[in-house]
């Protein structure tokens, strides 16, 4: 087995957690949103785990990773394209039966003009980042409704701040919206959207995040992590009191201690603003790291784990004791940033 970091991904929990969505929102259908590789776990295992769970809708952003999801979860699903169409990728529309979520005046008539493939509709509620505006329903209200759309969706601005007043106003507006649609599913509920409440569920919810072990559930929703990453010790060494540690010497040792060096750095996505925050498990023992982050190693005080502290044993940087969202926290980021920057570099494997 190769010394290199590795992820090890529990599929299992991922169809935990998709089940636990689903939980929350019984009348509504549950989606898995696996764009960007699944946030870096590995798009064709986690969609096709997914798929065998009985998911039926899948999100990505590119057509080029709809082509993936598609050859792993079958003919069936319905995967739909957030970031919409353009003329260089109509061909992978077709070839591989996505969806196209259209976001613009320019994307509706790129797809009126050249396909004959379902579409879905994004309006922009208030987020103001993509989609149509509300207005736009005046003006081409016929013209939208003749698309024949699959769904109409928003994506919430402040979900993750649940007594935002965002969240109701965004909720007001798409349920104008939805009316204008009659019989058309409609969905405007990401992770943190599905823990606001039912009314928020429509006919279709969005994870991403919580499938993947983030986000901030309410206490009463328990989800599971979904990856461990873990790297191998190298070195085993004692340091004096007022010794420093790495480039920039910006970590003072207070007293004599035991540091350990982990093959590990910002190559393989863990961040430089992890320096001095960032803490590793060893055999259940919290190591904090000790000065800079660098490209491929990382220090940290193994003085209270001395019998585990020897090269080769693996010391875990997220998994069940350094939890997602804890450890991005510490790092000033969000469990999104760590997951997809997880490096090419970090081994996946699925046990
Ligand atoms: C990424 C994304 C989601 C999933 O969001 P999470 O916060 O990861 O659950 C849902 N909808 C849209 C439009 C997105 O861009």
């Amino acid at each position: 087995m190769s010394s290199e970091p590795r992820a090890t991904v529990h599929l299992s929990h991922i169809v935990a957690n998709w089940r636990t969505l689903a939980g929350l929102n019984p009348k509504a259908d549950t989606a898995a949103v696996v764009k960007a590789n699944a946030y870096g776990l590995g798009a064709e295992r986690v969609s096709a785990a997914l798929a065998a769970a009985g998911c039926e809708t899948f999100f990505v952003a590119y057509p080029e990773e709809g082509a993936i999801v598609r050859k792993a979860v079958g003919a069936k699903p319905a995967i739909f394209v957030l970031n919409g169409p353009a003329s260089s990728t109509m061909h992978l529309f077709h070839a591989n039966a996505l969806t196209a979520v259209l976001n613009s005046d320019a994307q509706i008539r790129l797809w009126a003009d050249a396909a004959n493939l379902p579409c879905a509709l994004h309006f922009d509620t208030g987020m103001n980042r993509l989609g149509l505006p509300a207005s736009a329903l005046e003006t081409e209200g016929d013209a939208l409704r003749a698309l024949k759309p699959v769904l109409v969706m928003s994506h919430l601005a402040c979900a993750d701040t649940p007594d935002h007043a965002m969240n109701a106003a965004q909720l007001g507006a798409f349920s104008e919206i939805a009316a204008a649609f009659p019989g058309v599913p409609a969905s405007l509920a990401n992770s943190a959207g599905c823990y606001l409440g039912r009314d928020y569920g429509f006919q279709l919810t969005r994870p991403g995040i919580a499938l993947y072990g983030g986000s901030t559930p309410p206490a009463r929703v328990q989800i599971e992590h979904a990856v461990t990453l873990e790297a191998e010790i190298l070195s085993v060494f004692p340091v004096k009191a007022g010794e420093t540690v790495g480039y920039g010497a910006t970590f003072t040792a207070k007293q004599d201690m035991l540091l350990a060096t982990v093959g590990l750095g910002y190559a393989d996505g863990i961040l430089r603003s992890a320096s001095n925050c960032f803490i590793g498990w060893l055999d259940g023992t919290p190591c904090p790291v000790t000065g800079r982050v660098t490209m491929d190693l990382i220090t940290i005080d193994v003085s209270k784990a001395q019998r585990a502290a020897k090269a080769g044993r693996r010391v875990e940087f997220l998994g069940p004791h350094a939890k997602l969202e804890d450890q991005a926290a510490r790092a000033n980021t969000l469990g999104y940033e760590l997951l997809t920057g997880i490096g090419t570099r970090v081994e996946r494997l699925y046990p």
